[in-house]
């Protein structure tokens, strides 16, 4: 197999890039690689699709703006089960496969986890042979690069397809037409514009190569129709280009912004155009080989990602009726029959909105479907749906959109299905109960422990066998092992190792050095104030007030590790970041303190950045405000690889701690219950700070100007959030939080102790596999059977 890989890379090389064997540049070599594997991927995929076909089954269609997939290079190499002779092939050649791939462009066409699940679930469904298409958006920028400037968040652009994306196909015969504006003459839409989408294909190749499914990407296409001739004939060549140029933006940058509704037209066009081009797509290849659309539900199942494609069930009424002759009521029936919508949050100001102005511009025959929509509930359900909005305050509300037009709706932790029940759509869970479901998020352990930790992932495999892989619930059997002083030493080489492996990574990509050997305790994921990066540094700069104390201390070395994007116009998350970074200058400098606390924020926290970083972390800090985390995936690709978690009862960490066992997960704070009462409590924020000698040292320090010497008045904002308002409780947790980091320094105290602990959250994430949350996707929402 490495001599056909060999000469496939050395054939692509020659043929297809025109580049001789003495002249490539590593990019080059990467190029031919990526070819050579999307050949080993082609077979499969060309086969998934015909055997689809053949057997008429059932298809899913997970829509999502987001795809947050990681380099591409490697997870094929092993799912395709030949990174091996990969590697083989390119040492004969005299290229690094580990040089290579570290200059893998890693495509951020996501934000954070809502797009990284949506990666997740793709592999699975590959791995579990379900047919499937991801359908998003082929952002020409994805989400920003980051760097800091005297510890402020700089965003650059991210190019991520200067390689020429040798993974994705262009189908030019692949295109839909998706329109725009206009007026309506009864019910006869007369658009304005229209804009062309075309196709983009990269394989996703499931565990084992046995099943190929295709990530399907619209790009927004110059029409030729866009360019005004006459205005270019005539000189005018700029305004000759206006059309296109508003066409081509459609896909040209991701909005940045996580958790959060932004209201813009540009963003809801780009909704729009994912959706139509999709609904577009999978209509027409359901009826290049079925007559009767009264049966698409047999056939078809779509998956909203959250609300942003929500239009989704205005879409295909549209098509039915306006296209295929169906009665509004039929229409609305099969498309309710064909959805399912997945929330992703409860925060208000995620929840998406338009005006009804800026609806009925932007999509006119839309809005009128929408109206319908909200008339046909009330005359099915009467008063009892009094309550139920679709439009309210001239806005259109997509989270009831989508839950009104999906047989299912889910959350995605225990949680959060149950909020989502009680506080978001109660009277839907009333009127039609067993609708809204749970489905807890999961992992694809290919990535994130095969790929990511070679060093645990040989050592689970020489320890119980392989087939973990596919059946992640075999770690149990790590359990056996956990008192075995021999496999506890040998899981702590593994650990060192991939320390190593992230040591070497952030000096030569970021220049940052760190010790080796201390307790690794690490907060990455977006900068929000749910998640409260503001109590982990709060605590940080205690840790740094009390080792000042006494300095002598038995205290155990941390290494403490931010990582995390801001939103750009997200102005506390951003001074939270410049906090960081200035508590870092300050503590990282000071030789009493420096090796025994240290603050590393790696900058630009992406998917590979993630891989780095987690299997060498022994602390994982999921610390959220209770009951504003929907679920988290962070916080299970750390206990998968043996972190221990520091943690609230929020989202995904109340099953993880179910799972792990109480004793090996170390809790903290408020529940979601106790938060709502906090919050009602008038002044709970300052009583907080008084009854806490702790927290207040440390924020009369940060108002001194500790950490912002020549300007003592920078972190006046974040103060006066803390000490007047604190709706995320960072005052009311801190005490509680420190209690809980002193156990976790007892505990490190005995390695043996600490490793068995992180041996069994290894061997009780099984549950966590995206593979067991896709199959209950199949049988609680698409109602689909297994293919192997
Ligand atoms: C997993 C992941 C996330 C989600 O992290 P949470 O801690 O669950 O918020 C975000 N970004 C990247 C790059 C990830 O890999």
């Amino acid at each position: 197999m490495s001599d056909q890989i060999r000469s496939s890379i050395l054939r692509h090389l020659r043929y297809s890039l025109g580049i001789s064997e003495s002249q490539a540049a590593l990019a080059d070599w990467r190029t031919a690689l990526s070819l050579a594997l999307r050949d080993l991927a082609m077979d499969p995929w060309l086969e998934a699709e015909k055997r689809a076909t053949d057997e008429d089954r059932k298809r899913v269609y997970y829509l999502s703006m987001e795809f947050l997939t990681g380099r591409l290079i490697e997870d094929a190499a092993i799912n395709l089960g030949v990174r091996t002779e990969a590697v083989v092939a390119l040492d004969s050649l005299g290229v690094s496969f580990a040089d290579l791939v570290a200059g893998e462009p890693d495509p951020a066409l996501g934000n954070g986890g809502l797009g990284r699940l949506a990666a997740c679930y793709l592999e699975s469904m590959s791995t579990l042979g379900l047919p499937a298409y991801g359908y998003g958006l082929r952002y020409e920028r994805g989400l920003f690069r980051q760097s800091f400037d005297e510890g402020r968040q700089v965003e650059h652009p991210d190019e991520w397809l200067g390689d020429g994306s040798p993974w994705s196909l262009g189908k030019p015969e692949t295109t839909h037409r998706v329109s725009f504006g206009g007026s309506l003459d009864g019910e006869t839409w007369n658009p304005e514009s229209s804009i062309v989408a075309g196709a983009f294909d990269t394989p996703v190749a499931g565990y084992g190569g046995r099943w190929v499914n295709t990530l399907r990407l619209w790009a927004a296409t110059a029409d030729a129709n866009l360019l005004d001739l006459g205005r270019f004939n005539s000189g005018d060549f700029f305004g000759a280009a206006d059309a296109e140029t508003w066409a081509k933006t459609l896909s040209r940058v991701l909005y940045p912004a996580d958790e959060t509704d932004l209201g813009k037209r540009l963003r809801l066009s780009q909704e729009y155009f994912l959706t139509s081009a999709s609904v577009q797509d999978l209509l027409e290849r359901f009826t290049s080989s079925h007559t009767d659309l009264e049966r698409l539900p047999e056939f078809v199942a779509i998956q909203m990602n959250d609300t942003h494609p929500a239009i989704a069930g205005p879409e295909l009424i549209r098509l039915l009726i306006d296209e295929h002759g169906f009665s509004f009521d039929r229409a609305a029936d099969v498309a309710v029959d064909v959805l399912g919508y997945t929330n992703h949050t409860l925060l208000p100001e995620a929840l998406e909105h338009w005006s009804v102005d800026l609806m009925g511009s932007l999509l006119p025959r839309h809005l009128q479907i929408i109206e319908k929509l909200d008339a046909r509930i009330h005359t099915t359900y009467g008063p009892a749906a009094d309550n139920v909005h679709l439009i309210d305050h001239g806005q259109v509300r997509m989270g009831d959109l989508a839950a009104w037009t999906s047989h299912r709706v889910n959350g995605v932790s225990a949680l959060h299905s149950e909020l989502v029940k009680t506080d978001l759509f109660e009277a839907l869970d009333e009127l039609e109960p067993g609708r809204i479901v749970n489905v807890t998020n999961g992992i694809t352990p290919r990535r994130w422990l095969k790929l990511a930790n070679p060093a645990l992932a040989n050592l689970i495999t020489e320890t119980i066998g392989s087939g973990w892989e596919t059946d992640l619930d075999r770690l149990r059997a790590l359990e056996a092992h956990a008192d075995d002083p021999a496999f506890l030493d040998a899981f702590g080489r593994a650990k060192h190792a991939a320390k190593q492996v992230f040591l070497d990574w952030a000096r030569e990509t970021h220049g940052i050095d760190m010790p080796h050997d201390a307790l690794y305790d690490a907060q990455i994921k977006r900068i929000h104030e749910y998640k409260r990066q503001l109590l982990n540094i709060l605590w940080t700069i205690s840790r740094y007030q009390q080792i000042k104390k006494d300095p002598q201390g038995a205290w155990v070395p941390r290494v403490k590790i931010f990582g995390g994007k801001a939103a750009p116009s997200y102005a506390v998350a951003k001074d939270i970041i410049r906090l960081v970074n200035d508590v870092a200058e300050v503590v990282n400098n000071d030789p009493e303190t420096k090796d025994l606390l240290r603050i590393v924020f790696v900058p630009n926290y992406n998917v590979t950045a993630a891989e780095k970083l987690i299997p060498a972390a022994d602390l994982s800090e999921q610390i959220s405000t209770a009951g504003m985390e929907a679920s988290g995936t962070g916080n299970m690709k750390f206990a998968l690889n043996g972190a221990l978690t520091i943690g609230t009862l929020d989202g995904a960490n109340v099953e993880i701690r179910d799972e792990v066992g109480p004793d090996n997960f170390f809790l903290f704070g408020l529940t979601t219950e106790e938060v709502a009462e906090r919050r009602e409590q008038e002044g709970h924020a300052r009583a907080a700070i008084e009854a806490s000698c702790v927290l207040r040292e440390v924020l009369d320090a940060i108002a001194a100007g500790a950490f912002s010497p020549d300007e003592p008045g920078r972190y006046a904002g974040i103060l006066d959030l803390v000490w007047n308002s604190d709706w995320f409780l960072v005052a009311s947790d801190f005490d509680a939080y420190d209690s809980a980091q002193q156990v976790v320094d007892q505990t490190y105290r005995e390695p043996q102790e600490w490793q068995r602990k992180a041996v069994l959250n290894i061997a009780r994430m099984g549950f966590f596999s995206s593979d067991r949350a896709i199959r209950e996707y199949m049988s609680e929402i698409w109602n689909v059977g297994p293919t192997f």
